[in-house]
């Protein structure tokens, strides 16, 4: 029997904060939130129904139309494509003769694309009812689609279907510590509360998530922001393209996470932290419910934590729902507090004004594993480590044209040259560094170096050879963005899809001249006008793209200087099917301007 709404609300304490955890749970029950679902949660929680249904819509793993019983979702990542995820997806939408997410006539299934579910290392992959399944091929795709048809209850499918597997390569600090749970938070206990943020500070820490903001300050900015409480929140919604590290590090490692959150709100004071994870890894969410069950029952979540007289800190998992824009800290505070992930303006800074507008410390699952290290033994675990202002590893997920694609960790510094040996690239075209909003390096660029100071990296690292089609990974990278604009500001929700619709008629051949310098200009108005660092990153793939591979962009040009947007000859088609007119004169001569 499916759990009612009003049994779901009261589980969340009819707490509108908690919207997004309710959706899942609706959805869990129901299969989707339908409009009249949509108006008892407005009128139970308290809210305006708009709020309610604007939430519905924002976030992709929500619907309020009904879907599949078996809702299957291609990964539409680069590297699935790369590996054959299209050719997949038709043939399953051919065997159930559906077009996109149409659902069967029976209401069995529907098929459909998400955007990159992390699992780049072992693609193509696709989500069943949200459980990942990887390494397809036309066998296992054989395997899924046999179960579909004997309405096989997704529990009784065989478990191997499910394995994700963990592909680590090379440890360095972070992924060979090891670490007794409570160590460091008491040595931090030992230290007391600034030396503790001064240690931080000293260590030369700066936030794994890319931007590199020095650790120290942000947390000694949280701890002396007068409002109280205090929050700790890890970022673990890592949805650009290309990057999975996180689902290792959670899945093998989240003890050192926790650890690390427990020493942040140990030094800034916070009570209570939230664990955020993008919903494409829902096959860690028990055993993160079971870890914190763990610790709770350990003394080190609750009251005096880790055995620390009046340290009351706590930790919950919050799921996030398919929107990538709430990687962006801000967006991500916003869907924690129940609503639509869209940015805020800053400032106020979330180190002031974070979550319930109290201060709070946002940092990524990387940051809080170094953290912890530096607690337990000092600043120098990490100076000693990288260069002079990248101090300590980085975690990389390399996937795309390698042999062995997977996690590696290296002292910051390396070379991309390097990492690619060691992955077992060759014949490299480019490596898109970071996903589509980082950068894009030439096979001329592979002595650069993995640092703050060069080439920064939240984790991606995407290796394609002399095979691929530059231009169609330059337009899946626009596709991305286009789908992901959260559509709150004009700049990024008209620029993303214009930028992406010039790239598709670059790439298939149906572009001049004149395109590439709009598109460049899009992208340039995109940069300084748009509200955050998606849009203002939307354009990065094609500018970089055009620095970088203007030969490619040269041969795919038509030779003239502009060409109609539209296809006004075919779509005359039907009018001459109608009219039985179709010699010379009923079709559009081209006109040729040199
Ligand atoms: S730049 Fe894009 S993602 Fe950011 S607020 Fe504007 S529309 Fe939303």
């Amino acid at each position: 029997m499916t759990e009612d709404l009003a049994t779901i609300v009261q589980r969340h304490g009819h707490d509108p904060k908690w919207l997004v955890e309710i959706l899942h749970d609706v959805t869990e029950a129901q299969g989707y939130v339908s409009k009249g679902a949509i108006t008892e949660l407005a009128s139970m929680l308290g809210v305006p129904r708009g709020q309610v249904e604007g939430v519905v819509g924002f976030y992709t793993f929500f619907s309020d139309e009904p879907r599949g019983a078996y809702r299957v979702l291609f990964s539409d990542g680069t590297t699935d494509r790369m590996a054959g995820s299209l050719a997949l997806l038709e043939r399953m939408r051919a065997s159930f003769g559906l077009r996109d997410d149409e659902i069967s006539r029976d209401g069995r299934i529907s098929v459909g694309t998400t955007s990159c579910t992390g699992l780049c290392d072992q693609g193509p992959a696709m989500l069943v009812n949200g459980h990942a399944i990887g390494s397809l091929d036309g066998a296992r795709l054989g395997d899924v689609m046999a179960l579909v048809r004997a309405g096989a209850a997704l529990a009784t499918w065989p478990r191997e279907l499910f394995a994700v597997r963990s592909n680590v390569h090379r440890r360095d600090l972070l992924l060979s510590a090891k670490l007794t749970p409570g160590e460091a938070v008491a040595a931090a206990a030992r230290r007391g509360r600034d030396d503790t943020l001064a240690e931080i500070s000293r260590s030369g820490l700066r936030g794994r998530g890319g931007a590199g903001f020095p650790t120290g300050a942000k947390w000694a900015a949280c701890a002396k922001a007068p409002r109280e409480p205090r929050y700790v929140v890890c970022n673990a919604d890592e949805g650009e393209p290309g990057t999975f590290k996180d689902r290792g590090l959670l899945a093998h490692h989240l003890d050192l996470v926790l650890e690390g959150m427990t020493v942040a709100a140990y030094a800034v004071g916070a009570s209570h932290g939230f664990l955020y994870v993008r919903a494409e890894y829902r096959f860690l969410f028990a055993p993160i419910e079971e870890a914190l069950a763990a610790r709770r029952a350990a003394g080190m979540l609750g009251a005096n934590a880790c055995g620390i007289h009046g340290f009351s800190f706590d930790i919950e998992l919050r799921r996030g729902a398919g929107a990538y824009v709430c990687g962006e800290e801000s967006a991500l505070l916003e869907s924690l507090e129940g609503k639509r992930g869209i940015p805020r303006n800053r400032p106020p800074f979330p180190v002031t004004h974070g979550y319930d507008q109290c201060p709070t410390i946002v940092n990524n699952v990387e940051t809080f594993m170094a953290a912890a290290l530096v607690a337990r033994d000092g600043a120098s675990v990490l100076r000693d480590l990288g260069t002079r202002t990248s101090a300590g590893t980085k975690i990389l997920s390399v996937a795309g044209d390698v042999e062995r694609p997977g996690v590696y960790e290296y002292p910051f510094g390396v070379t991309v040259r390097k990492v690619l040996e060691d992955a077992g690239a060759s014949r490299v075209q480019a490596v898109q560094v970071s996903g589509p909003a980082g950068t894009l390096l030439s096979a001329r660029e592979l002595d650069r170096t993995i640092s703050f100071e060069d080439v920064p990296s939240a984790g991606a690292f995407t290796v394609f050879d002399d095979r691929r089609d530059i231009l169609a990974i330059l337009e899946n990278h626009a596709r991305f963005f286009a789908h992901e604009s959260c559509g709150f500001c004009t700049p990024c929700r008209v620029g993303t899809t214009l930028v992406a619709r010039t790239m598709g008629r670059i790439t298939s051949g149906h572009a001049a001249r004149r395109d590439l310098v709009d598109v460049e200009r899009v992208a340039r108005v995109m940069a300084k006008t748009s509200h955050c660092g998606l849009g203002a990153m939307a354009g990065n793939p094609v500018l970089q793209g055009i620095e970088k591979f203007r030969p490619a962009f040269d041969a795919r040009l038509r030779p003239v200087e502009a060409l109609p947007t539209f296809d006004l000859d075919a779509s005359l088609e039907k009018a001459r099917d109608v009219t039985g007119r179709d010699d010379d004169d009923a079709h559009l001569a081209e006109e040729s301007t040199p």
